[in-house]
């Protein structure tokens, strides 16, 4: 446990300063329920008391009426039926306008805080998504994030108003009878201690739920979005049992935390009860020693009673607490989490580049003490179009990655035009870059939007353009809706080589001075691929194109080749000839 309830909740506050004036008028209503749940047996009261009873019609309802007006016993008991109404009128406003701005602030604020969470998680490293996974920040963001309203909202306010409620009954209690008073008192440190205990007990244990809970997400995450794999093998009732697996590992959490709770809240019941016993106890015998009179004790039992009651209420919502504390210790966490790679502070703009590169003994690894790059050092030329070929898993993407700054080596220096890339705004320096993948990723709008994602207000002439240039254009127009046509969600229906071309026309919009290609046509049919192949060929004209490949005719367009094997550059070929990567295919056959 990192932080301590308080802290937790300071932080929360501190955080969410713009809410504080719509949580204060939320915690003045939440202090008017108790007063307005009083008036409720008033019309009863009036009815038996005056209109059975002889006892005269209070001040308060007199007013309303002319001096002159009979008290009849039935103008009393319409009275008193109107009285109903105008009570249950203002009851049921009061839960109108309570649950309005109940949900209009908490939702709002779980909004903020959902918006500042996703903003930061997209931008830490992604040494972080590698190691969390997508599910796991969805979690944070979608439910983690709602506890800030439970515990602002439905648990906080009450635990205040119960914790006022209680401070003001110690009080009226001392002024009636100060020993009792302390007595009353006495309960108050073992509540305390079983208080803290409770609390260190079920955070330890609500943390571990919600990892169960979050993990249950990610087998579903995971199986929704290889659905076509899962149906292929015929494997779903295997991930149906998987799914349950680890959502029954969650429900066995929860139960046992209703347990915890309940066994806390059960002890904390008993103390109370013990309490009151110890008073029903002495009072007695002050009674009977003539200490005090019978009508004394029943008041003071009474006020006891509500001494007791909040203490009772902040017990029951011990467990829901810890929860939603746990919830926003996790959302905190993600918001402490370092952004990206680090900026140098005096990271300076980016002037317009060449596109000249030189990697200077470079290493680099994920997990320490297993190096994935080692000793990597080579110079090239701005329009230079460098092959990188390898054997899967010699580090060929970890190379671009490195290249793209999406992680910084561990070891030796990158440089651009001769100057360390670190030196750079990352975003200045990531702008340089059009990537084209081997699975391209497009987003649930339409083809338009997606080609202009390369730069957003591009206009329609210029996506026109960027699509003809991509060989996308002719696809497009038989679409249905041509550019406006929806590509579903990842593009899904569209095919590979449409998804590919697309992609190419929002590296041509883009029009970056580097250009990085991994495997671009490496899940294409031969026919596909040479139609993006000549697409490639005007893409790549005058940029600095790194492209990593297994295909040699698509090797051959390159002037450099880099051949990395685990991770370390084992040569750098410049204008190789034919007999080159023909003997390079039979040493990565063999290799493989
Ligand atoms: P290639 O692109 O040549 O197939 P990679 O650069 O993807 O190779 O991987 C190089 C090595 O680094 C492999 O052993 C791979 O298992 C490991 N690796 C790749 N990505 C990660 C990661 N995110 N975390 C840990 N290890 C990784």
């Amino acid at each position: 446990m990192k932080y301590s309830s308080f802290q937790l909740i300071k932080r929360i506050f501190r955080n969410a300063r713009q809410f504080w004036p719509r949580l204060l008028v939320l915690f003045l209503l939440s202090l008017l329920a108790t007063p307005i749940a009083l008036l409720k047996p008033y019309a009863l009261k009036l009815m038996i008391d005056s209109g059975f009873g002889s006892k005269p019609v209070p001040d308060f309802i007199r007013v309303f009426f002319p001096d002159s007006f009979d008290f009849t016993f039935s103008a009393i008991i319409l009275i008193a039926a109107a009285l109903v109404i105008i009570i249950a009128l203002i009851e049921n406003l009061y839960g109108f306008v309570s649950w309005l701005m109940e949900t209009f602030v908490g939702e709002k604020m779980v909004l903020y805080f959902r918006a500042m969470l996703f903003d930061h998680i997209q931008r830490l490293s992604l040494a972080y998504h590698d190691r969390k996974g997508s599910a796991d920040s969805l979690y944070r963001i979608q439910w983690d994030t709602m506890c800030i309203r439970s515990l602002l909202v439905e648990q906080l306010s009450p635990l205040l108003s119960s914790f006022i409620t209680l401070l003001s009954m110690i009080v009226v209690m001392f002024m009636i009878n100060p020993g009792f008073a302390i007595i009353s008192l006495c309960i108050i440190p073992p509540l305390f201690v079983l208080t803290r205990l409770s609390a260190t007990r079920l955070r330890k244990d609500w943390y571990k739920v919600k990892e169960a809970e979050s993990a249950a997400m990610t087998v579903l995450h995971e199986v929704l979005n290889s659905l076509r794999v899962v149906k292929s093998f015929g494997r779903e009732e295997s991930e149906g049992e998987r799914f349950f697996k680890s959502s029954d590992h969650a429900v066995k959490g929860q139960i046992k935390m209703a347990r915890i709770g309940a066994f806390f809240s059960f002890l904390i019941g008993m103390l109370i009860a013990a309490g009151t016993a110890l008073f029903f106890y002495i009072g007695a015998l002050h009674v009977q020693s003539g200490k005090m009179t019978l009508g004394e004790l029943t008041l003071v039992l009474a006020y006891l009673a509500m001494v007791f009651g909040p203490l009772q209420s902040i017990s029951k919502n011990l467990n829901e607490v810890q929860s939603s504390l746990v919830s926003i210790d996790r959302v905190f966490a993600v918001l402490d989490e370092e952004k990206e790679v680090e900026e140098h502070p005096q990271a300076e703009r980016l002037p317009p580049v060449k596109g000249h590169f030189e990697f200077k003994n470079v290493g680099f690894s994920y997990q320490q003490d297993k190096p994935t790059l080692q000793d990597i050092s080579f110079m090239i030329q701005a329009g230079d179009r460098v092959g990188i070929m390898g054997t899967t898993g010699a580090g060929k993407s970890t190379l671009i990655s490195l290249l793209n700054r999406f992680y910084d080596p561990s070891a030796g220096m990158i440089s651009i035009d001769g100057v360390d890339i670190k030196n750079y705004k990352l975003a200045d320096y990531r702008d340089q870059f059009s990537i084209v993948l081997q699975e391209p990723v497009l987003f649930s709008t339409s083809i338009g939007e997606n080609i202009s994602y390369g730069r957003p207000g591009a206009t329609d002439k210029e996506i026109i353009e960027a699509a003809k240039a991509a060989n996308a254009h002719d696809f497009i127009m038989k679409t249905a809706n041509g550019y406006d046509t929806p590509v579903g969600e990842r593009g899904m229906q569209l095919s590979g080589g449409e998804r590919q071309r697309i992609s190419l026309a929002r590296a041509f919009i883009k029009n970056a001075p580097v250009l990085i290609l991994d495997e671009p046509t490496g899940s294409l049919d031969i026919k596909t691929e040479a139609q993006i192949m000549e697409a490639m060929e005007r893409l790549m004209k005058g940029r600095t194109t790194f492209m990593i490949t297994h295909r040699l005719d698509t090797l051959e367009a390159c002037n450099i080749i880099l051949h990395l094997e685990q991770g370390r550059l084992m040569e750098i070929v410049r204008d190789h000839d034919a007999d080159f990567l023909k003997e390079k295919k039979i040493t990565l056959l063999k290799g493989t």
